[in-house]
């Protein structure tokens, strides 16, 4: 039967798929279909989806039935998967417990449960985690070619933040230099070495450097990736006008840092800088701390305003690419 689907490039396949599941644009009555690199994701909503994906008409089979956590509940539970793990957020224990029980008895591939129990928070932006089901909290994710392992109850990681690494990773040229400053287990510095960029990443969590010094191994690019344990402000006087390219993932704290980025910096070097702010003005405060760290030493064109996603009511988080030209 042909019906809308998304079509996509299938290394990009996972992570497509849950920006729609996220949307709740996915048409489950359809099975995902793949066919000469390319993979057809069937859409409910084929004008929601064109805004940013390419969708056209598709011949897919219908899906057979398969047991859904909904279908063995009273209602849809939301739930991220990561890897063999599906990550909840439920304060209700008794309510946790009946997700987490539908989800192992439905058809998903999935071992674990993890209940997220606190906000992220302190220097390394962990969370504590209750294990529902399954061993532990370490997991193997895969996202557009890479593969990353990582034990969410010691490091940052956000699957949601999947495409937005991607829109990053394809700037990158190979042989340039890029320094990610808080590299956590190197979701931005793994791609960027695959496509040939020499890299550093920096992290003040011990074991998000042993995750990325591993990652780089289980992806082939050790011989590219140079992973420090240290507050990146310690190690910037090594990287003197070093960079072409900086990635700072530390929203709400990043600002405290361009001291240092202006001194990776190199002649020519774009700046990828996330923040948290307002809805009211989301880019402004992000691009006057940067035009007052680098300016007058520095050119500050900034490139690109990018909303990644609605963070809390009102708030957004934002990437400014922002040019720095000596
Ligand atoms: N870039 C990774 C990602 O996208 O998954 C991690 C981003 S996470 C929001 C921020 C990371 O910065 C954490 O892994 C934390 O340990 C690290 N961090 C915090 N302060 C730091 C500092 N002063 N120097 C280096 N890393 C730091």
């Amino acid at each position: 039967m042909e019906v809308p689907c998304v079509r996509v490039e299938r290394e990009a396949g996972e992570a497509t798929r849950s920006a729609l599941a996220d949307a709740d644009l996915i048409d489950d009555d359809y099975e995902i279909t793949v066919e000469d690199g390319w993979l057809y994701i069937p859409v409910t909503d084929p004008d929601a989806a064109s805004s940013e994906h390419a969708v056209v008409r598709r011949t897919v089979s219908e899906r057979e039935t398969q047991t859904t956590p909904a279908d063995l509940l009273a209602f849809d539970p939301s739930y991220e998967r990561l890897g063999e793990a599906a990550l909840i957020d439920e304060d209700d224990d008794e309510r946790a417990r009946a997700i987490a029980d539908a989800i192992l008895e439905s058809d998903l591939p999935v071992g674990t449960v993890l209940n997220k129990a606190s906000k992220v928070k302190g220097e390394t932006r962990v969370r504590d985690w209750d294990v529902l089901a399954g061993e532990d909290t370490e997991v193997v994710h895969r996202e557009y070619g890479c593969e990353f392992a990582l034990d969410l109850a010691a490091v940052y990681f956000s699957p949601r933040l999947a495409t937005e690494r991607h829109r990053v990773s394809e700037q990158v040229a190979a042989g340039e230099r890029a320094f990610d400053m808080f590299a956590g287990v190197g979701p931005f510095v793994i791609p960027f070495a695959k496509r040939g960029a020499e890299c550093v990443g920096v992290d003040v969590n011990e074991t998000a450097i042993d995750y990325l010094r591993e990652n780089a191994r289980r992806n082939d690019v050790e011989d590219r990736v140079t992973a420090i344990c240290a507050d990146v402000r310690e190690v910037a006087a090594d990287y003197e006008n070093w960079a072409d390219r900086l990635v700072m993932n530390l929203p709400h704290s990043a600002g405290a840092f361009l001291e240092s980025a202006v001194a990776i910096a190199g002649d020519d070097c774009v700046l990828h800088y996330y923040d948290i702010q307002h809805e009211d003005d989301p880019f402004g405060p992000g691009e006057r701390a940067i035009r007052e760290a680098a300016e007058p030493e520095y050119d500050v064109t900034v490139e690109t305003r990018h909303t990644v996603r609605s963070y809390a009511p009102h708030e957004l988080n934002v990437c400014l690419d922002v040019r720095l030209r000596r």
